[in-house]
């Protein structure tokens, strides 16, 4: 319905990255086809880990994917191995492959478009190269200004229902002020390609808890067998405690630590290193306003402890249309009908960031890190208690029972 002669959607989407597109999926499931929204063409790069841990690939199933379709072009991976900084491993799984995956590594490059050319087919209509620029209130709707890459020609859309998926920078989450970026809440991260051309990669992820890098870390992500995704992800606060940059300290542990370079012999970088943001679950305020739900990266839902968001990125999507679609419906987009969302954050997932934020601030110290992850490597509790936050969570009773915190800390030694 138009009421300015502006187009007009129910739902408009900004951004078209893993929450966006899942989003459009589901709004569309819902009898809600929205407009999506990006400022880029697909297939589009994402500067990424890209490792899809298991739990996406379930949520994935639950949207139509197979996981033959994704590992078409990624690969699966078996074996997950953490390094201490006094280089102790701990290891979880086998090499042996199972007939189960246990988790994977898909260049975003195509797994953002697999997951967009779904989205395509779901969503009223798609504006791509165009960037939303602003946005105000008009009559109970947001009307969104919206730019081509050119600067050439500007788009006008009416909705009742803006969702900013517009990732780390979000522009939708910062011109409404729902978020403010806070240097204790955000990591950067930088990644880089590798290739073998002697050896080929194991089916195994490879975190680095150097004492150069805590509380972040460096990792090696095989994509292919001949291909890695290298990267680093560090706090702000890199400069002031080391006088580096994130980047001179990632060249440095690439050079300095025997097994990172280990794992990287015979291979070299294929590409130049890039950067983006990680704002962090434990970022304080609303994700929600009157016609307006944040999800993915623009709520800021990555793990403060493995700088994992994906498989948020896609369940905050579940749940923005599950509540999203039922305010639609009733002709009542105001925040008070979109509080069932921040209800389901704040119940579900902010504990999970929460403890992940109390371990990530504990991995500033490389006492507590080299303990921990010693601990990790030769005990089967705190072995679990490590391996929930990467990729099984633990259920929230465990976490709040004072029993469990008993366990770890006094009686295992
Ligand atoms: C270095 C690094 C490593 C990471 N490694 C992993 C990992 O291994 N596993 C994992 O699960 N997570 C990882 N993450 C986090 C993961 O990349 C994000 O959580 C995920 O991309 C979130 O998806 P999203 O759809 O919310 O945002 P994005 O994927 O960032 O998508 C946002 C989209 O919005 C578009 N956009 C932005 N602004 C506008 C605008 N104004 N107008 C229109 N469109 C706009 C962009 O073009 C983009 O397509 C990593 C992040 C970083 C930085």
């Amino acid at each position: 319905m138009r009421r300015s002669g502006q187009p007009y959607y129910p739902v408009v989407i900004i951004g078209a990255g893993p929450a966006g597109s899942a989003a459009t999926i589901y709004f569309a499931r819902k009898g809600i086809r929205p407009l999506l929204v990006d400022k880029a063409r697909f297939p589009r790069d994402k500067v990424c880990g890209d490792g899809i841990p298991l739990k996406t690939f379930q949520l994935l199933a639950d949207l139509g994917f197979h996981e033959h379709q994704l590992f078409s072009r990624g690969f699966k991976i078996h074996q997950l191995r953490v390094y201490s900084p006094d280089h102790q491993v701990a290891v979880f799984g086998t090499l042996k492959p199972d007939a189960s995956t246990k988790s994977g590594c898909v260049p975003r490059l195509f797994f953002d478009d697999a997951l967009f050319q779904r989205a395509k087919e779901s969503a009223a209509n798609t504006l791509l190269e165009y960037k939303l620029e602003s946005f105000h209130r008009e009559n109970g709707r947001w009307v969104l200004t919206l730019r081509h890459r050119t600067g050439r020609s500007v788009e006008t859309v009416e909705t009742d229902l803006l969702i900013g998926a517009d990732g780390g920078k979000s522009r939708v989450a910062r011109l409404s002020g729902l978020l403010t970026p806070d240097p204790a809440h955000h990591f950067d991260g930088l990644r880089i390609y590798y290739e073998s051309r002697s050896k080929e990669f194991e089916p195994a992820v490879h975190l680095f808890y150097d004492a150069k890098t805590l509380p972040g870390y460096v990792w090696i992500f095989p994509v292919a067998p001949d291909r890695a995704n290298v990267g680093i992800m560090m706090d702000k606060s890199c400069k002031q405690r080391y006088g580096k940059t994130i980047r001179e300290i990632f060249e440095e542990v690439l050079q300095e630590n025997p097994r990172i370079r280990r794992v990287l012999e015979g291979s070299r970088p294929v590409d130049r290193i890039r950067g983006a943001p990680l704002p962090l679950g434990t970022l304080p305020g609303s994700r929600i306003a009157d016609g307006m739900m944040l999800i993915g990266d623009a709520a800021a839902f990555i793990n403060p402890v493995t700088g994992g968001g994906i498989y948020y990125a896609i369940l905050s999507a579940k749940y923005a249309a599950e509540f999203g679609s039922q305010a639609v419906n009733k002709g009542d987009t105001s925040k008070k009908q979109l509080m069932p969302y921040e209800d389901w954050w704040r119940r579900t997932i902010l504990p999970g960031f929460i403890y992940s934020g109390w371990l990530k601030n504990k991995f500033k110290s490389e006492k507590f890190t080299r303990w921990f992850l010693g601990k990790v490597s030769r005990n089967r509790l705190f072995a679990n208690f490590f391996i929930s936050v990467y990729g099984r969570p633990l259920p929230r009773h465990a976490l709040i029972n004072p029993w469990f915190w008993f366990k770890i800390f006094f009686l295992q030694r």
